[in-house]
């Protein structure tokens, strides 16, 4: 039994709370008890004695010979009153041993050992509770706390606790402390970035996947995880509509996903021996070329750099007035780089490019890529979601034809962060990429099954597919494609308001759920700077009102406010509101002087 310092000290209280229910003894000084409420146990470590239901009665504790007033306060929970008049020294100690001695031979491992079961049910079915009513009421938060740098860290000590907190302290903690910091990124007017939406279903697989903690590593390590993944990977494939030789794996995003592509993008020249040599040191190598259009993520820049190729390796290709990417530009640079003795190894083109959810010709890439031998990955992060819907299936076309793809259930299938599935024609050349076995791992399963950690940096995985089987299964394929339909429909309406209004301006067409537009001036310049400052005011005063939350990207050089309708609880209620904020705000900018 561990002692908290309290107890080490006994002079300091002279008389103890006991709150007893079935499984559990809190012993607490009563100078906190004066001060607490039951429940609610501020700036105090209570001794939590584990007890089972046999080893603990009202007469064991009447055995004590100390006055005692039990009395029932809810259904289960009875609270003891132990009165110790005319403390001793001592005495607080020689009370623990008493309780220690009635405690069950199981639960003497001094301080040893995970929370007992029964203290996890009773905080796990608090937080549950907790939880649910979040996700209930989140729309009535702050979407973006008003709130300085620092505040949050301010308020947190700056060293852990020595002796163990109690749950209640913890939980206490993350209304005083987190609460206020956070940014809501399940509210329903959270429009910014691309959303990601924590579904009841993927939160409670999220919940069992820890609870599990199991290293999907190799088949060996945890054959569940790895046949579910295999098996949710080819649902997801066959949702979208990407042929059966796309073979699957769950990264924690987009930008590992798109890095493990462009590794193996890399080893198909596997006669460079850079997987055995590396790129350092070597005259004989040619500079290695990727091309992406000057819309393509920053997560491909951050794989060159990883990668070790640099951030010169990157070529960005231009776009057309829709801002895709102009498949004859980028055969340009291709035949400009061979001629250079440059060698061009890979495209990624985007279907929902980051600023404004343009999407590549894929067509006429794929034809590119494949008379050129070079791999194309295809970045469908967010915009890949919109293939479920049968009508904009054509998002996707021409993506079987590429060498890789990746998609992000983590962004608009209403699993919560963090999961993306990489799917390439080529598994074979990802693992020569990536497969190293040390003895240690080394298993008698053989070829007949798959080892993840052979394809990509991660050994250790996380049980990641659980949350896609739970979000899938609940809303089933019909009610998945029915939320994304009705968020292209909010998208679209949205942009027409814009397009009808004589304040406002569209700045990209909306191929997907995401509006790109800004306020403009009747005798203002398009491209003029004042503009850029009005719309930036703008973001900041619509964010500042807490109600909604935006961001923002630059167009040909035109600051634009972004919103994106992606998320689950979104609908067109807080779309209507969103844009009467904006209408407020600009009123309110155009009165100020
Ligand atoms: N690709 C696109 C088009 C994105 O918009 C993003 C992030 O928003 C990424 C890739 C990176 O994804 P992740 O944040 O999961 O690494």
């Amino acid at each position: 039994m561990r002692c908290s310092p309290y107890y080490s000290k006994p002079s300091f209280f002279n008389s103890l709370l006991i709150l007893l229910d079935s499984s559990r003894l809190l012993i607490i000084p009563v100078r906190i008890v004066a001060r607490m409420r039951i429940g609610k146990i501020p700036g105090i470590n209570p001794v939590v004695i584990p007890i089972t239901k046999d080893t603990i009665t009202t007469s064991k504790i009447q055995a004590l010979k100390i006055p005692i007033n039990l009395k029932a306060t809810a259904p289960g929970l009875r609270v003891a009153t132990f009165f110790i008049p005319r403390l001793r020294k001592g005495m607080g100690f020689d009370l623990i041993k008493t309780m220690n001695d009635l405690t069950s031979p199981s639960d003497t491992q001094v301080g040893l050992g995970d929370m007992p079961a029964e203290e996890f049910r009773q905080y796990g079915h608090q937080l549950i509770d907790w939880i649910a009513d979040f996700l209930a009421n989140v729309g009535n938060l702050p979407a973006f706390p008003n709130i300085q740098p620092g505040d949050v860290l301010s308020k947190l000590p700056g060293a852990p606790p020595i002796q163990g907190e109690t749950m209640n302290e913890i939980l206490a903690d993350v209304d005083r402390v987190i609460m206020p910091g956070m940014a809501h990124w399940n509210h329903p007017r959270f429009f910014a970035y691309f959303t990601s939406s924590g579904s009841g279903p993927g939160i409670l697989g999220e919940l069992l996947s820890a609870a599990f903690n199991v290293n999907s590593m190799l088949w060996h390590s945890c054959p569940s995880a790895t046949e579910l993944e295999q098996a949710t990977n080819d649902w997801l494939r066959q949702m979208v509509g990407l042929p059966p030789e796309f073979w699957g794996i769950i990264y924690d995003g987009g930008s590992s996903s798109t890095f493990h592509a462009i590794a193996a993008a890399r080893d198909q020249f596997a006669e460079l021996k850079i997987r055995e040599r590396g790129l350092a040191g070597r005259s004989d190598l040619p500079q290695l070329r990727i091309y992406t259009s000057d819309q393509g993520h920053s997560s491909i820049d951050k794989a060159a750099v990883a990668l070790g190729l640099g951030l010169d390796s990157v070529r960005r290709i231009a776009v057309d007035d829709r801002y895709q990417m102009d498949p004859r530009a980028l055969d340009g640079a291709i035949a400009e780089d061979r001629s250079n003795d440059i060698l061009p190894f890979c495209v990624v083109a985007t279907v929902g490019s980051t600023s404004c959810t343009s999407i590549d010709p894929i067509p006429a890439i794929s034809s590119i890529c494949e008379r050129e031998g070079l791999w194309l990955h295809v970045d469908a992060a967010h915009g890949g979601a919109a293939a479920i819907v049968p009508e904009m299936r054509y998002v996707l076309d021409g993506c079987d034809r590429a060498d890789s793809i990746v998609i992000n259930p983590h962004k608009w299938l209403f699993v919560p962060l963090d999961l993306s599935v990489l799917y390439t024609r080529k598994p074979e050349v990802l693992r020569r990429a990536f497969s190293l076995v040390p003895e240690y791992l080394r298993t008698a399963s053989g070829d007949e099954v798959v080892n993840y950690m052979d394809y990509g940096i991660p050994l250790g995985r996380r049980f990641r597919a659980l949350k896609l089987w739970f979000t899938v299964r609940y809303f089933g394929v019909e009610g998945i494609t029915r939320r994304i339909r009705e968020h292209i429909r909010l998208a679209a309406q949205f942009a027409e308001w814009v397009d009808k209004h004589t304040e406002f301006e569209r700045l990209a067409p909306v191929p997907l759920s995401t509006i790109c537009f800004r306020a403009r001036r009747q005798g203002v310049d398009d491209d003029d700077e004042s503009l850029n400052r009005l719309n930036e005011q703008l973001l900041q005063a619509i964010n500042h009102t807490g109600e909604a939350f935006l961001s923002h990207t630059k167009l040909s050089g035109r600051f634009a406010l972004r919103l994106v309708v992606s998320h689950l609880r979104t609908s067109e209620e807080h779309v209507s509101r969103v844009w009467a904020i904006a209408q407020e705000q600009l009123r309110i900018l155009k009165m100020a002087p």
